[in-house]
């Protein structure tokens, strides 16, 4: 037998009984929350004025007075070393989509040879990590390598623990010198504000004239995969690349569906209880677990939040998921496409806006008033997705989600809105002339003008459009699993702003120009239907025929990364993004520049290790049984006996396509090159992805034929189902 290949499955069989490692007092309400530096913590430790002071800056999202920091950040220093803290960090989230963490000790010498442990305000509220080593997209000359950091107050400190000192983190923004944004919660932050200035001018008009603040909330899906260590460990290509550049296609997949919401198995149901009980400790409301579609692939949802946390603690999810996994003998594979021919991940963003007093504006109400409200909201949301689709398209584009987008199984990489029968009737009815009637309670008279009454209608699912409505909120379905949730909140937030603005500054225009104030509201929703509900499409999105129609009624069609980086280019981005003060010139073109960075990284690295892998662990393995066979042949004849030589020719073919496919990687590789920018990107997506895959098609033909003793690497069958 393999050695490499037994000995993994070997250890996997001697694994102990699944444990969990959670330690903690009980399973009691108590743990959630036990290590955040919370409000009611806060009340506790600080003196009332500077306690009132905080929470008032954290409701609206001000700067930390710097008065008060020195008095926070020492009871914040008292509160984490009770717990065993030894060092701080300021936690950030640069533009490659991870969390950076920049730690400090507590100790500050005091120059006589002794020391003393302190935290001051200043520290707490702006740190200088060293930003060179972060992409910066051409921001900041590398001369000048320093970035800032400043605490988010709207997101909690906490304690990321450790047997070894555990850390106390502070969540904050990174910028550079001159205050660009290089990361992705310093537009998130702005973006937000942009959104709520917006709707509360439109809040106003239906006579909110109190609102002050509106907020984003988000609630993640996260899908992911769990594969045992010994199988990573043995495949280089899911260690640095994460996911499997090589890989016959299993005897039995996912066809017979018997996976998703099955039984959990126990391995993972112990890896499961010990992520939930490390998150409740982080505030992380992490509530629904259950297996998903593919073999070996499951999801969790944490109940949504204001959109800023929300992003915050998903990189928590993701961080926590890859550590507590570690400690199970797992990995946890957070890649759009680990497995060829089983189901991606994604991760589905599920937003809406509202805030602490009014609830959810995406809501129906239950009469005709705060309906018309609701049908506001929802017509920003058709207008923001017919206008800025490309937009929302490139802020999840990645090398990794060109793999999901478009195949069937997630979302088509053009981006159409479903709303489902009863907001579709009710829009549709508003375009002919005023709505009268609601599809789903019947015939309904509420008066010409006004606008029938809804009800919520959550049962009503399209899984094939990127964008749908569920209920109460929309769901964006198109984001992949490795992603920040931030870079499509910051989207979303921005032009929800446009078409806020628009709506607003358009009812306002109909009644200074004499329109009664449900008129002026109809007569917009109509035009806003009229204008842009090419977006709205309630059909199959994996269908041809849409993608044909999609492309006549002028919705963009960006099939990859690369038909998609140019949204960030356009004068309409630029001018959208600049007029409500989201990125600037500078920080746009960054975003462009870094993602076009990260999808020739990705792809360079993955070409490498195919070349690698077909070079020195597959073409070996192959010869080896080629010898076996042409040994057999050569006894055979000699014995005098008649020899079948049709194994032996068949794998030799095989073998001369891997050699050829392996000679062309090459040669496509040393070309690169020549090309620059985002041609680079279009040439290694149309040279070097499909040279990559002719080298797997050979590999994986071999690997159907080759004596399974001889075959090195874990197989899909073995990856995916031995836990
Ligand atoms: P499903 O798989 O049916 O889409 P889940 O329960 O897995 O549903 O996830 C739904 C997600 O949507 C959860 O994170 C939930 O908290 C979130 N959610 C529910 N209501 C809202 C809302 N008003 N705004 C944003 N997110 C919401
Ligand atoms: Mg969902």
């Amino acid at each position: 037998a393999n050695p490499t290949r037994q000995g993994a499955i070997r250890e996997i069989e001697a694994n102990e009984a699944p444990a969990t490692f959670f330690t903690g007092t009980s399973d009691s309400p108590e743990i959630f929350g036990e290590n955040v530096f919370s409000l009611p913590v806060m009340a506790k430790r600080l003196p009332k004025s500077v306690y009132k002071s905080v929470a008032a800056t954290i409701e609206k999202g001000d700067k930390l007075d710097p008065a008060i920091a020195d008095v926070v950040a020492a009871a914040m220093k008292d509160w984490a070393m009770e717990k065993g803290v030894t060092h701080y960090a300021h936690v950030f989230y640069p533009l490659t989509g991870l969390t950076a963490e920049k730690h400090d000790s507590f100790m500050e010498p005091v120059g006589d040879g002794t020391a003393i442990w302190e935290f001051q305000g200043k520290i707490l509220v702006q740190g200088e990590p060293d930003a060179s080593s972060f992409p910066n997209g051409g921001i900041r000359a590398t001369f000048e390598a320093r970035g800032y950091t400043g605490w988010d107050v709207q997101s909690p400190a906490y304690i990321l623990e450790n047997p070894n000192g555990s850390t106390l983190c502070i969540p904050t923004i990174f910028v550079s010198m001159t205050g660009e944004a290089l990361d992705y919660k310093t537009p998130l932050l702005r973006s937000q504000n942009a959104m709520s200035d917006q709707a509360t001018r439109v809040l106003a008009l239906f006579g909110h004239k109190d609102i002050d603040n509106v907020v984003s909330y988000c609630g993640p899906e996260q899908e992911y995969f769990l594969v045992d260590t010994s199988f990573v460990n043995s495949r280089p290509d899911l260690l640095n690349a994460g996911r499997t550049l090589f890989g016959a296609k299993p005897p039995k997949g996912q066809e017979f569906d018997d996976h998703y919401f099955g039984a959990i198995p126990e391995r993972v149901l112990a890896f499961m209880h010990d992520t939930e009980r490390a998150l409740f400790k982080l505030g992380v409301p992490a509530k629904t677990r259950h297996n998903e579609v593919a073999p070996g692939q499951f999801e969790i949802a944490p109940v949504f939040e204001k959109a800023n946390l929300a992003a915050d603690h998903q990189q928590l999810i993701m961080t926590t998921f890859k550590s507590v996994a570690k400690r199970h003998g797992m990995e946890a594979l957070f890649h759009e496409k680990p497995f060829a021919g089983v189901n991606g991940s994604g991760k589905h963003v599920n937003f809406s806006f509202g805030n602490g007093n009014q609830g959810n504006f995406l809501n129906p109400g239950d009469n005709p008033h705060d309906n018309a409200q609701f049908l506001v909201f929802c017509a920003a949301v058709i207008r923001a997705v017919h206008l800025y689709g490309g937009l929302l398209r490139v802020s999840i584009a990645s090398a990794g989600n060109d793999h999901r987008l478009g195949a069937n199984e997630a979302p088509p990489a053009i981006i159409s809105i479903f709303l489902g029968d009863q907001l579709q009737d009710v829009f549709e009815q508003i375009a002919k002339g005023g709505a009268t009637s609601s599809k789903q309670k019947g015939a309904l008279s509420v008066g010409v003008d006004s606008l029938p009454v809804l009800t919520q209608d959550a049962g009503d699912r399209n899984r094939t459009s990127p964008m749908a409505f569920t209920g109460n909120r929309f769901e964006f379905r198109a984001v992949g699993s490795a992603q920040t949730v931030a870079a499509p909140l910051i989207t979303i937030n921005t032009i929800m702003a446009e078409a806020l603005d628009y709506l607003a500054t358009e009812i306002e225009a109909a009644i200074n120009g004499g329109a009664e104030f449900n008129a002026a509201v109809q007569s917009v929703l109509a035009t806003v239907i009229a204008n842009h509900g090419a977006a709205v499409f309630n059909g199959n999105g994996y269908s041809t025929e849409w993608h044909e129609e999609a492309v006549e009624r002028g919705l963009k069609k960006l099939d990859t990364t690369v038909d998609s980086l140019p949204e960030y280019q356009t004068p309409e981005a630029k001018a959208l993004f600049s007029k409500y003060g989201v990125f600037n010139e500078a920080e746009l073109e960054a975003r462009y520049e870094v993602a076009l960075e990260q999808y020739l990284m990705a792809i360079n690295v993955e070409a490498n290790l195919t070349e690698e892998i077909a070079q020195t662990v597959i073409l070996p393995t192959a010869i080896r049984y080629q010898t076996e066979l042409a040994d057999n042949v050569s006894s055979l004849i000699a014995a005098g006996v008649e020899a079948d030589k049709s194994d032996l020719l068949a794998v030799s073919e095989l073998v001369s396509a891997l050699r050829k496919g392996i000679a062309d990687l090459k040669v496509a590789k040393a070309d690169a090159h020549h090309h620059e920018g985002i041609k680079e990107a279009a040439y290694y997506r149309d040279a070097i992805l499909p040279a990559m895959l002719a080298v797997r098609g050979a590999a994986d033909s071999l690997e159907a034929v080759v004596a399974d003793d001889l075959w090195d690497l874990p197989t899909y069958q073995e990856m995916l189902f031995i836990k």
